[in-house]
């Protein structure tokens, strides 16, 4: 028996489970794969159990439950004032599900996609698969913001997709409304699409407003805005995300996602529909919520011998360990699991280019105490 060659050779197990993996090993404080320690608000707790008890256990349409897809239409209005129908809405098992349908559903082979590096990992793979090619872009620390005339100069008579992520894991930069002016400026009259990764909308720092494609019917028209409930609600194991995009290409989206899932988890779409209902503001919280951690975190560690530059978004902080070790950077948080106990991530994995600087992500989404724990370690090295 032969088995077929690879399709995905040089692809190991994910940075993330790998490293979660080795801090429940050698039982260290985990700040490595992004998940929050604390859970979500309890009546969406419990309204997913009531929804099973009551036997809201069969599938869910398709494209997603009209009450959840019209809620979150009604969101993005709120928020971004983009008048979307709840037809322009898919539910999607996570924002991977989502990102994987969005790339499948318009990459061709010999298409190329532009991407900025450090590079969330599932991007590119869906390239990949696709038949498409990944042209990779640096972000410079330490502001990591997007160099508009690299992008042109990338751009191809082939660029099919630009992949944005703001705010931006692993490094929490933030896009600002003049990267955006520049995006406008730079895909008028072309047909290059866009991939908006936001799944950490709601967290945006120092006041900064998030810069959805959402904000920008010029953008929107070519966009899909893919957004993911785990990190609003707290509940990153529930796998719910969702896609929005204009009527042409939701058509196109929804013949992937109907033969990758077909359908997501119902009692927790019932359940999310409820709260978003009920709570609309428990979004506008989370941004206080954050920065509270960040700046708990940053504030822990700066008498350490970490270099940083406080982050602008997301529940990541990356900091640089030069003054620390020597060792490449997958050594060093390996090394820092091990010996010190603290698990992190990274950053070279998630770029075809090794940054030169040596730097890895700590994941602040945990409970005071446990972030404490963490820094007394890491002030100790
Ligand atoms: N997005 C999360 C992170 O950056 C992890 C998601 C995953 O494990 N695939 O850490």
């Amino acid at each position: 028996m032969h088995y077929p060659a690879s399709k995905l050779p040089h692809i190991g197990t994910t940075i993330f489970t790998v490293m979660s993996q080795m801090a429940n090993e050698y039982k260290a404080i985990n700040l490595s794969q992004g998940f929050p320690d604390f859970d979500g608000p309890s009546a969406l707790l419990n309204a997913v159990g009531a929804y099973i008890a009551k036997g809201m256990n069969q599938y869910a349409p398709m494209s997603g439950l009209p009450v959840l897809r019209e809620q979150i239409a009604a969101k993005v209005q709120r928020i971004y004032g983009n008048p979307v129908s709840a037809d322009e809405v898919t539910v999607t098992s996570g924002a991977t599900e989502a990102l994987f349908a969005a790339i499948a559903a318009v990459v061709r082979p010999g298409d190329e996609v532009i991407m900025f590096d450090p590079a969330y990992d599932s991007y590119d793979p869906a390239v990949e698969l696709n038949g498409g090619r990944s042209i990779h872009l640096q972000l410079q620390p330490p502001q990591f913001a997007i160099d508009w005339a690299q992008v042109k100069a990338a751009i191809t008579p082939k660029t099919r997709l630009i992949i944005l992520n703001s705010p931006h894991n692993p490094t929490g930069s933030v896009l600002t409304a003049a990267d955006m002016q520049q995006l406008i400026e730079l895909v008028r009259g072309t047909d290059i699409l866009l991939l908006g990764d936001e799944v950490y909308e709601h967290i945006a720092f120092d006041g900064q407003q998030h810069q959805s494609l959402n904000r920008y019917p010029e953008l929107y028209e070519r966009s899909f805005v893919v957004s993911s409930f785990g990190k609003t609600y707290h509940a990153t194991g529930w796998k719910i995300g969702y896609c929005v995009a204009p009527p042409p290409l939701t058509a196109e989206f929804r013949k992937m996602h109907q033969y990758l899932t077909f359908a997501t988890c119902t009692p927790m779409q019932l359940a999310l529909a409820d709260i978003l209902r009920d709570e609309p503001e428990h979004a506008d919280h989370l941004p206080q919520f954050y920065q509270q951690k960040r700046d708990l975190f940053c504030s822990l560690i700066s008498n350490s011998r970490f270099k940083f530059t406080p982050s602008a978004g997301t529940y990541f902080q990356v900091v640089d360990y030069s003054a620390l070790s020597d060792l490449p950077d997958t050594a060093f948080c390996e090394w820092l699991t091990k010996e010190v106990g603290v698990a992190a991530i990274p950053v070279s994995v998630f770029c075809k280019v090794p940054p030169n600087m040596r730097l890895i992500r700590f994941c602040f989404a945990k409970g005071d105490e446990t972030l404490q724990r963490a820094a007394e370690r890491l002030c100790a090295i």
